[in-house]
């Protein structure tokens, strides 16, 4: 069995798979490695790649191109696309939750998960034909910038696909690791992409053998068929046709691909082309193409300078470029980029192809039998979230789902009691608010606390995931500095089964877990007052005048009933009322410590009154 690469673009797609030590695309039956990202929705079921293009102007409406624009997009950001598309969106359904995008194809919906699943399946066909042992699991890849919505339904579309997906990958890392990039010991990359309608620009900074996003630009609006449009309109003009719409566009727009792939190798080129009923003759040279797309180049540029801003880098701080996307082998694009960078892009593995070999290479590696390296790259991302239990059983998450690896977050904690010397620390993987409810990957105990009142002590707690993929978390007194630690490693602990079913799960029981959690948080803040409330009662009643005390009292006792009856709202508003009618003894409480301060009484005497004093 072999694992495969995949690059699930937005124009074109492909596989790769690394066979005897080298990573290549798989061809169709015609010699192409590419699969335009296509598919077309037909009585008798779908057809993908170049046979969904063939004739698309005549099939607009059942052709869906670039849904990868959609991937894990809610129907309101989809609408603000609407215009641009040639098929429709669902119309508009009060009852259905529109977290997802529908498609209408005919009498059918489509969303862009099974749309993409579509693709590759095809990819999928394609590769078990080529490779006798069978296909083993996939890495896909992703734009860097793709949120956890829109990585967990490419991972979907995966499955859906009937693929093992190992892993997602970046693109951009995807085509450092093509390059070999991540064999150095370290530097500084910029990742330029120019694809059929996507710009994308990633600096990444290589560590220790794994690559971090340092920033990602781009224009989710400009690419190769920008130029396709340019070259058309210049033909029209040629032609003498207004206003060209459907199938006379559509051809226009075709010729244009195909003269501007020509100016790439020529100078000059002829277009002939039959625009309905106008026949359509232009020649066209390379210099009159630069002019034409140069505003548009520019443009890339300008995203380029905010991706280095972002990472606070000059053009001459980077240690390499890379030319990915189909579109950089437009002569132009490759020398604006070398001379805005000041030196030669790496350019020499296919552009198309760049993405989709790093991704055969990193599934190779993740194989485990792999010629190509052993102790490299486990760049990937935290499957599920990780997090703290705190009071009420209530999950503080300090990693996040899909957070890139390395990765580390801090967070202090304080007691809950007067006097606690030592505080459990449990530590859970998952997506639900309570505790009980996710994966338990470690438990142990901070001791050794000097005896402070509740909430003076402050532990900070430290998760760090490595490369590895191995969490390890640190909690520290900051007063004393005594530490604890350990290691757990949480996501080998999870098959993939158990991560979707978590996913599910904490999906459908969204809604009831949040109330629990507000509910929790709720009563452990009303008790946390309370407690307050009762200690500065009992040991400064002197400064308490005797209305003043019944009027505590009484929200005191509504409090706890509704904190008995559980009732989160009532909870809320009484616990903030408790804090108003005792706001004026409060201050006073504040006022005689600072006069004491003054009086000479020890700093730490104070700090602690002072604290007593926060209710
Ligand atoms: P995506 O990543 O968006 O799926 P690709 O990287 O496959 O896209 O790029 C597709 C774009 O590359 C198309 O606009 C296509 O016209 C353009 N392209 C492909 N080959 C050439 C070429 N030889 N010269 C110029 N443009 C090309
Ligand atoms: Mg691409």
């Amino acid at each position: 069995m072999s694992n495969i690469g995949i690059d699930l673009g937005t124009t074109n797609s492909l596989v790769a798979v690394v066979m005897g030590g080298r990573a290549r695309c798989l061809l169709d039956d015609d010699g192409h490695a590419i699969l335009p990202s296509a598919v077309r929705y037909t009585a008798e079921g779908t057809v993908v790649g170049f046979a969904a293009l063939d004739d698309a102007a005549g099939h607009a409406a059942t052709t869906l191109t670039s849904v990868k624009r959609f991937m894990g997009r809610s129907m309101d950001e989809a609408r603000a696309e609407a215009a641009q598309l040639h098929y429709e969106l669902a119309p508009p359904d009060d009852a259905a939750e529109e977290k997802v995008v529908r498609i209408q194809v005919g009498e059918r919906l489509v969303t862009p998960i099974e749309v993409s699943a579509e693709i590759l399946k095809a990819l999928k066909e394609r590769a078990e034909e080529c490779l006798l042992g069978g296909v083993g699991g996939a890495v896909i890849t992703v734009p860097a910038y793709f949120d956890d919505a829109q990585r967990q339904a490419t991972r979907d579309a995966g499955r859906l696909a009937g693929l093992n997906v190992l892993r997602l990958l970046n693109e951009p890392t995807a085509a450092a690791i093509a390059y070999g990039l991540q064999e150095r010991s370290q530097g500084t990359f910029a990742i330029y992409d120019l694809g059929g309608g996507t710009f994308d620009i990633s600096i990444l900074r290589l560590e220790d053998g794994v690559f971090q996003v340092l920033s990602t630009a781009g224009d989710t609006h400009l690419g190769g068929d920008d130029f396709d449009r340019l070259i058309a309109e210049r033909l029209l003009q040629a032609a003498g046709v207004v206003g060209a719409r459907g199938g006379a566009l559509r051809a226009a727009m075709e010729a244009a691909e195909a003269a501007k792939r020509a100016l790439t190798d020529a100078d000059s080129t002829e277009i002939n082309a039959q625009l309905g009923e106008v026949t359509a003759a232009l020649t066209l040279t390379r210099a009159e193409l630069d002019t034409l797309i140069r505003p548009l180049v520019d443009r890339t540029l300008s995203a380029c300078k905010q991706a280095l801003s972002d990472a606070q880098l000059s053009p001459s701080q980077i240690d390499g470029v890379v030319l990915v996307g189909g579109s950089t082998r437009v002569p132009l694009v490759r020398q604006v980029v070398q001379e805005f960078f000041g030196r030669p892009p790496f350019s020499d593995i296919d552009p198309d192809q760049v993405v989709a070999i790093g991704a055969a290479m990193q599934a190779d590696i993740l194989s485990g039998e792999s010629e190509l390296a052993e102790d490299v790259l486990l760049m990937d991302v935290v499957p599920l979230s990780l997090g703290l239990e705190t009071m009420g059983g209530v999950v503080e998450k300090l990693i996040w789902r899909c957070s890139p690896i390395p990765s580390s977050a801090s967070q202090t904690f304080t007691t809950h009691v007067d006097g606690q010397t030592a505080v459990a620390i449990h530590v859970v993987q998952g997506e639900r608010e309570m505790a009980r409810d996710n994966r338990s990957l470690a438990r142990f105990k901070l001791g050794g606390i000097p005896p402070m009142p509740a909430g003076l002590p402050r532990v900070e707690v430290q998760f760090m995931v490595d490369a590895n993929g191995i969490l390890t978390v640190t909690a520290t007194e900051q007063y004393t500095g005594k530490q604890s630690n350990i290691e757990v490693v949480p996501s080998y602990g999870l098959t993939d089964e158990q991560i979707e079913e978590m996913l599910e799960t904490s999906i459908d029981a969204a809604e009831t877990d949040v109330d629990e959690r507000l509910l929790v948080e709720a009563k452990v803040e009303a008790d946390q007052i309370l407690r307050a409330v009762e200690k500065a009662l009992a040991s400064d009643a002197a400064l308490v005048q005797e209305d003043e005390l019944s009027r505590i009292q009484a929200v005191v006792t509504d409090l706890k009933s509704a904190m008995d009856a559980q009732e989160r709202k009532k909870i809320s508003d009484l616990s903030k009322k408790l804090d108003e009618v005792t706001a004026p003894f409060a201050q006073r409480r504040i006022e005689r410590d600072l006069q004491l301060a003054l009086q000479g009484q020890s700093a730490l005497e104070v700090a602690e009154r002072l604290d007593r004093s926060t209710i």
